[in-house]
């Protein structure tokens, strides 16, 4: 192949340029995607926001849907031309300390851009050059814009997964942002009761029609008390943290039961620091877990359940724009009140 490609790449705050690419012939062990559509997830916003001037240029976009192109050789995947996939688009060099114990999600090289090639993961363009094992096959039946939320769905089955859900456990998620959401989601398909602490009601009712069996206005009422009272008075086997700071994490605490699991998986911005007495953890024997990213296994388990359609996230797409209003895309996620913005890439 020959000619140019569509990237879209953030040259300084708030500033997309449209650069021309050559299409790149994949080499070993490489493949070449069409991009079909990507999401413009919460970390690409707060990038094209930043004022450090180290960040740019920045060529972001890391929830990837496409077709495969070409495939370059050594690739052992069982790729063929024409195979609708999800890219995985992290690197895992299989030689560092993580991925030794199995925790390719923390590898040393994780985000090693291809060579001759600007950071960030690059999913906002035209085409992309990806290496063999960040493909993974979709079902044809699966639509693009949905299989670009594999990323977001295995960050969540590794988290889920770490907590090992049990049927009939109680679940209280907090936060119903698109993690929590999804949080839900996965954990109705282990068999437990969820419970919702969001504080925006739009929100809260969004929780409730994708599956959680009750929703809380955590500032009005404790999700602790409510456990406590309705469920069970020991507490809740288990609770995600996703959102709402040290506060929502200080309720976490004390609604989570003896021998219970607590997840950190949102991060706190800007700050992180929290109290914690550890004579709670000492006697009350809960775990503290955290996750991040997703690891080879979780993004296999994401794209089989969405390829089945054992989970379903259309609703949480709020809008499809064309790849050439990114700019638009990113205005309107960042006004808030939407879950996820998709860019679909037409040809
Ligand atoms: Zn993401
Ligand atoms: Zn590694």
């Amino acid at each position: 192949m020959s000619g140019t490609y569509k990237a879209a790449v953030i040259t300084a705050p708030k500033t997309f340029e449209f650069w021309d690419v050559p299409i790149p012939e994949p080499g070993n062990g490489e493949v070449l995607i069409k991009v079909k559509a990507v999401g413009i997830c919460t970390w690409e916003q707060r990038i094209y926001q930043s004022t450090k001037p180290d960040t740019f240029p920045f060529w972001g976009g890391h929830e990837i849907a496409g077709v495969v192109v070409k495939i370059g050789p050594g690739v052992r995947n069982d790729l063929q031309e024409g195979d609708h996939v999800a890219i995985a688009s992290l690197t895992r060099c299989g030689e560092c300390y993580f991925c030794r114990r199995g925790l390719d999600n923390l590898c040393l090289y994780a985000e090693t851009p291809m060579p001759g090639q600007p950071k960030g993961p690059r999913g906002f363009s035209e085409y992309l050059l990806v290496r063999g094992y960040e493909c993974y096959k979709i079902s044809p039946g699966l639509d693009f814009t949905q299989a670009a939320l594999s990323e977001p769905v295995a960050c969540c089955t590794r988290s889920v997964r770490q907590l090992e859900v049990a049927f009939g456990d109680t679940v209280v998620i907090q936060g119903a942002g698109i993690m929590g959401l999804l949080h839900a989601k996965l954990c109705k398909l282990r068999g437990a009761t969820v419970i919702i602490a969001e504080p925006d009601a739009a929100r809260r009712e969004a929780a409730l029609k994708a599956g959680a069996d009750y929703a809380l206005n955590p500032l009005e009422e404790d999700p602790a008390g409510y456990v406590r009272r309705q469920i069970n008075p020991q507490g809740a086997e288990i609770v995600v943290f996703t959102a709402g700071g040290p506060a929502a994490f200080q309720q976490a605490v004390t609604t989570v039961a003896a021998g219970g699991r607590l997840m950190l998986y949102g991060s706190m911005h800007p700050s992180g620091t929290v109290t914690i007495d550890a004579n709670d953890i000492h006697y009350r024997e809960y775990r503290l877990l955290g996750s991040s990213r997703h690891d080879k296994e979780s993004f296999r388990e994401a794209v089989a359940l969405l390829s089945s359609g054992s989970i379903k996230v259309d609703d949480m797409v709020s809008t499809v724009l064309p790849f050439d209003q990114i700019e638009a895309g990113f205005q309107l996620a960042l006004a808030g009140g939407q879950y996820r913005v998709v860019l679909r890439i037409a040809g």
